[in-house]
């Protein structure tokens, strides 16, 4: 049967774009659909305007930082529409360059909702199309708790869209972006509460860092309240009152759930293909990006695995190559860097302590510090540093830092750790001096050794 296109892809986010451009630039005949902004959520409501927020919120710091290098910086008022207008104009200037750049690599975009009417036929706004393969990219949405007055709360997406600075904000959810969200409110002057179910934020990141994460907000002014849920939100006109479950009552003007993100399926028509989801509505993909229809793939958030930009665009590239190219670019998914932009930041890859330990015998270094520039601002900063090292074949398996920079430290490690880098090649690498990133090559002591060797030494 003659199709339409050869390659039809729903979404057109991080993973949907990347796989369309590259696609289209192999010759296919190439479609892409999306309902609501090119570019996605990354672009539009992700890592894009989160870390421009995370950067308007650190020029506070920075203004009242400066007086110990003899500035003096007045640190005045923050104009909100001042900045919410520069960061709209910067995602809009972006999400058309997304736009462009498929119709530049020649494929066809349509601005609509996409849903399945048959396995290789779509509906897009009253219209249909057919294509040989269908890619499905259509990411996630965030999760809503189902507790009373949750509608009196927001979700990420309206927290780009404020009207103004809230001035009292309570959190719900102690994962990467309500920590983020923590710093980014308490950075531009807001009184900041986050509140969450855990012991220690962050469930999953290595537990140093975690812990450092806790004590580094609760020194920058964050109130935490672990081990804890919002039971209830109650409105009184624009005000809100979160009660915990601990008991304690929280006033505020807004009140933000970062509980999580789910697959956004809904709508697409999924049974008239017969595309099988996981118990939690993800679509059930193979080593290939294949569902259980041969012809049909998923790529990125919609597959909620590793919900990250750079996977969702590395899946998207890998399988346009697959399908159109001479072969797949390889990409290393199993030490996936990632950062957190609280303040101050964290970056991770590799494994944990708690994960190493569990497999072997590893050893562990760890160094903490003030980092120079606070020896004279005198703000309340600690740098952490931490190496998970493979006893027997002293492999780094993992490295861990929270401070100042850290993303942009832990991108290079990450080479490293692709490459196999061993403890003995980072303390044969030259440092770069003086830089808090040295650190990570000048760890010379052993802080202590983990797994199940630790009992027999
Ligand atoms: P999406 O970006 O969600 O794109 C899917 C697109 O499909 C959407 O544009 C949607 O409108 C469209 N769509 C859905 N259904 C249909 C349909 N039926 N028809 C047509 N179109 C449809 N990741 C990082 O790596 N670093 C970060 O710092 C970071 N920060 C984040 C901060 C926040 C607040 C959030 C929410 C996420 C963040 N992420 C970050 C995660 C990152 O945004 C996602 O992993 C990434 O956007 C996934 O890309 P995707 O293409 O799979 O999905």
């Amino acid at each position: 049967m003659a199709y339409e296109f050869d390659l039809f892809v729903i979404g057109g986010g991080s993973a949907g774009v990347r796989c369309g451009r590259i696609a289209a630039g192999h010759g296919a005949r190439v479609a892409v659909a999306e309902e609501r902004f090119w570019g996605g959520i990354c672009v539009n409501v992700g890592c894009i305007p989160k870390k421009l927020m995370a950067q308007a919120a650190e020029y506070g710091a920075w203004a009242e930082d400066a007086r110990g290098f003899g500035w003096d910086i007045s640190k005045g008022p923050h104009d909100w529409a001042a900045f919410v207008g520069a960061k709209d104009r910067e995602i809009a200037r972006l999400s058309n360059v997304y736009r462009k750049v498929l119709e530049g690599a020649g494929a066809t975009i349509f601005e609509a909702h996409a849903s399945f009417i048959d396995p290789h036929t779509l509906e897009l706004g009253g219209r249909r199309v057919t294509a040989e393969r269908i890619v499905i990219a259509t990411g996630g949405h965030p999760e809503r708790p189902a507790l009373p007055g949750a509608e009196h709360g927001i979700v990420s997406d309206a927290a780009f869209y404020l009207p103004g600075l809230p001035e009292r904000v309570v959190i719900l959810g102690g994962g990467y972006i309500g920590a983020e969200f923590a710093g980014i409110f308490k950075g531009l002057g807001a009184e900041v509460h986050m509140v969450y179910r855990q012991p220690l934020p962050l469930r999953g990141f290595d537990e140093d860092l975690r812990a450092a994460l806790a004590e580094a907000m609760e020194a920058e002014g964050i109130r935490l309240h672990p081990s804890a849920i919002i039971a209830e939100v109650r409105a009184d006109g624009a005000s809100r009152v979160a009660l915990l479950s601990d008991g304690a009552e929280l006033q505020a003007d807004l009140v933000f759930f970062a509980i999580g993100r789910r697959p956004n399926v809904a709508g697409l028509g999924l049974e008239q293909a017969g595309v099988a989801l996981d118990p939690f509505g993800a679509v059930i993909v193979d080593a290939e990006m294949r569902t259980n229809q041969a012809h049909i793939h998923a790529i990125g958030d919609v597959t909620d695995r590793l919900n990250l930009t750079p996977v969702a665009t590395a899946e998207g590239h890998a399988l346009a190559d697959r399908l159109f190219g001479s072969g797949p670019r390889e990409w290393n998914f199993a030490n996936v860097p990632t950062a957190v932009f609280s303040a101050p930041p964290l970056a991770t890859v590799g494994l944990t302590e708690a994960v190493a330990a569990a497999r072997g015998p590893v050893e562990i270094y760890i160094a903490r510090f003030t980092p120079l520039r606070h020896h004279l601002t005198g703000r309340r900063r600690q740098t952490l540093m931490k190496l998970v090292v493979d006893q027997a074949s002293q492999r780094v398996l993992g490295a861990h830092m929270l401070g100042e920079e850290a993303p942009e430290i832990v991108q290079g490690l990450a080479v490293a750790l692709t490459c196999g880098a061993t403890k003995a090649d980072l303390d044969r690498t030259i440092g770069i001096h003086p830089t808090a990133a040295e650190e990570f090559v000048t760890m010379r002591t052993r802080t202590r050794l983990a797994g199940v060797a630790r009992a027999a030494e």
